[in-house]
């Protein structure tokens, strides 16, 4: 049984604050689904051109609700404020629709987390879409950030059933976890020797010749090697889209840079983005790269903790720094090193 709260100790945090964006929302879910401490959010993403909670983000709400069995107001598309307030966390089987082509790996960054130190397995389906436009693609969370919360000691298996680009949706991820036992703190101090590179382009109902536009941008770009580049023609596709990414694999660290196609922009330009990202990153010599950065610090906490060498703090990055801390954890800065403290061990029990 949880006790309810009432609203004045609910831990307050400013949706407004430094990025502004989604991520303080679903940053402050897993935290608060992982540690049992209630809050309310005013000013949700008044940072973005339209404020308030969009599908992607009341998805995140609701589904951070039905594991933790949390009493929420305020869970409407539009609205600026929300209160949360969690119960145990429940292990188990879940399917969570977005209903739009909203990010599904967004919708992860929320819950997994928590059920990354829950006391059961879990296997969660997220229905929306699998590659959009500032978001982790699905091949980010697969080969960036899973092997580093595996190393760290979960147990985590991402799969992508159906590709799902902006704005039909429709695509498919299934995540599996295995929580960890016996986490182990992460030190990754540098990255290593560059064992490979590949870039892929992957089209769904567009003309293939777009995908071959693109590597062949990123070929000459990154000097890869003909048999470093993959073309992706979606097959039974449920609608128009086309994203590009590019992996490096180093000795300690893949990190992936991406870029998604839109009506107006064209091939070229897409793949100069993802070249651009890749080559800031491989001149940049650090372990984790900007993206990486931001999304390692929350599981990380709950975790064992751990450092990782980066680049110049991001936006992003910062405020995740003021939204852990907020709940009792700490996380700093010491050259170039993101030091993240463990918060908790295991999830609060029920
Ligand atoms: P927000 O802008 O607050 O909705 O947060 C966006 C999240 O998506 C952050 O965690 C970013 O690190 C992440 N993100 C944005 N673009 C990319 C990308 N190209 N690759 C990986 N992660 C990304």
């Amino acid at each position: 049984m949880t006790e309810r709260t009432s609203k004045n100790s609910m831990l307050h945090i400013d949706g407004a604050q430094g990025e502004g964006g989604g991520q303080i929302l679903r940053s402050s879910l897993a935290l608060s689904m992982a540690t049992g401490t209630p809050f309310r959010m005013t000013g949700i993403r008044a940072g973005r051109a339209k404020p308030g909670l969009m599908r992607q983000h009341l998805t995140c709400v609701q589904a951070a609700a039905d594991i933790s069995s949390a009493h929420v107001s305020g869970a409407v598309v539009g609205s600026t404020e929300i209160s949360f307030e969690p119960g145990p966390v429940r292990s188990g089987d879940y399917h969570f629709q977005i209903g739009t082509a909203g990010g599904t790996t967004l919708v992860l960054q929320a819950v997994l987390p928590a059920l990354l130190v829950a006391d059961g397995g879990s296997t969660i389906t997220v229905e929306g879409g699998t590659h959009n436009r500032a978001a982790p693609p699905f091949e980010f969370l697969e080969r960036a950030l899973v092997p580093i919360l595996n190393r760290a000691g979960a147990g985590l298996a991402v799969r992508l059933e159906r590709h799902g680009f902006y704005p039909a949706g429709g695509g498919r991820v299934v995540t599996t976890i295995d929580p960890a036992r016996a986490p182990t703190a992460i030190a990754l101090a540098e990255r290593g020797e560059r064992q490979g590179a590949r870039a892929t382009a992957i089209v769904s109902r567009l003309s293939p010749s777009i995908a071959h536009r693109e590597l062949k941008v990123l070929r000459d770009r990154l000097g890869l090697q003909p048999d470093e580049l993959e073309a992706v023609l979606v097959e039974r596709p449920i609608g128009p889209g086309n994203a590009a990414f590019v992996e490096l694999r180093y000795e300690h660290v893949t990190e992936v840079f991406s870029a998604v196609g839109e009506v107006g922009k064209s091939a070229e330009t897409v793949a100069r983005e993802v070249a651009d990202e890749a080559r800031d990153y491989i001149a940049a010599q650090v372990a984790a790269g900007p993206y990486l950065a931001d999304q390692l610090m929350v599981p990380l906490a709950l975790l064992a903790g751990g450092r990782y060498a980066t680049g110049p703090l991001t936006d992003h990055s910062a405020t995740n720094m003021a939204v852990i801390e907020a709940f009792g954890g700490r996380v700093a800065v010491q050259d170039g090193t993101l030091v993240v403290e463990q918060l908790l061990r295991r999830a609060r029990q029920a």
